[in-house]
């Protein structure tokens, strides 16, 4: 930790400093120059969460060294994370993807849409049960019913599945059925909910908020992490900025950065990200070149009809072209899909 001391701060003020971090345990560096003094804490960080070095007077500004998260930081582990999900290895040489429905609408249209992505080279389902819409006169999901129709499309095509928890008083439920719980971008802040998934041990799949920045999007899955679950996906879905061409704007350079500052998998959901389903397959060809692990594509039958996120999902034949481009730009990253 680096405190810069103000210009006009005298020795007794910053004595009153250095005391207060000898208090916590840590060892002080001070640097004195012509315009000022900065004083370097050394030891563990952790240990001065408690005092409001920034309150103290005579301080300037406080800059820590350390990141503030922890386990699943790089500096913690050197070698990316492999999750498996029954048998499907995320975060290894195979980029995976996930497709499926924005959300379950019935058993047909299901079971329909996972033997198509199962054809074309999807290796896990995905579909809503509980959606978080933002007009609550909007299509909710089909809760339980739709968990029961994902494990019916698991034992009839061996995919597994995704599923999205908006409620901690939903866990318990959620986990009986799904592979990976996911929580959605509106809810990477749920705190509560966090630590609920992360007690259950189950593999998650973390999207990053609407407005967080990196760092908010890390300390989201430390608190997952905190309890002893790091098999975490990362998801970059698109963020809120000023552009309105598109329904958010892909942080491409996202998966670079959470590469360089984590050894969690990491992918990408371009359907959300734009909301046309004409601007999917660039993207996702894009993701693969830019190193992600995997994708998050929503495929329907019929999108039209669809009653969630129609605008943005793929036919099924769409799809499969999707997947012959994204495995051409795979295959110049040697990845294999
Ligand atoms: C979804 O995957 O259907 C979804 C609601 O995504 P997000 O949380 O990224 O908006
Ligand atoms: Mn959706």
């Amino acid at each position: 930790m680096i405190i810069v001391i103000k210009r006009e701060a005298t020795q007794e003020i910053i004595d009153h400093v250095i005391e207060k971090i000898k208090g916590a345990g840590l060892a002080v560096h001070i640097s004195k120059g012509k315009e000022r003094t900065i004083i370097g804490a050394i030891g563990d960080e952790s240990r001065l969460a408690s005092i409001s070095l920034e309150a103290l007077p005579g301080v300037e500004s406080v800059m820590p060294i350390m990141k503030p998260y922890k386990l699943v930081s790089r500096e913690f582990r050197k070698e990316s994370s492999v999750i498996d999900v029954e048998g499907v290895r995320i975060g290894d040489t195979a980029f995976q993807v996930i497709a499926g429905p924005c959300s379950v609408e019935s058993k047909e249209s299901l079971i329909d849409c996972a033997r198509k992505v199962k054809e074309s080279g999807a290796r896990i389902l995905r579909g809503g049960a509980f959606k978080p819409r933002t007009s609550p006169y909007d299509f909710q999901g089909l809760g339980v019913e739709g968990l029961k129709l994902l494990a019916e499309a698991k034992k009839a095509t061996g995919l597994p599945i995704i599923s999205e928890l908006m409620d901690p008083r939903d866990t318990e439920i959620v986990c009986e059925y799904v592979d990976i719980v996911q929580i959605g971008a509106r809810n990477m802040q749920n705190f509560r909910l966090l630590t609920e998934v992360g007690k259950s041990g189950k593999p998650v799949l973390l999207k990053r908020g609407l407005s967080a920045t990196i760092k908010e999007f890390l300390m989201s899955a430390e608190y997952i992490a905190a309890q002893g679950n790091t098999q975490i996906i990362l998801c970059e879905r698109g963020i809120r900025t000023f552009e309105t061409a598109t329904r958010n704007t892909l942080d491409i350079s996202a998966v670079p950065v959470l590469k360089e500052e984590t050894h969690l998998p990491v992918f990408i959901d371009p359907s959300h990200a734009v909301g046309r389903w004409g601007l999917v397959t660039p993207l996702a060809r894009a993701a693969v070149a830019v190193g992600a692990d995997g994708l998050m594509i929503e495929v329907h039958p019929d999108p039209e009809n669809a009653l969630c996120d129609g605008a943005q999902s793929l036919k099924p034949t769409k799809f499969a072209r999707l997947m012959d481009e994204v495995r051409k730009v795979a295959a110049s990253v040697g990845r294999t899909l």
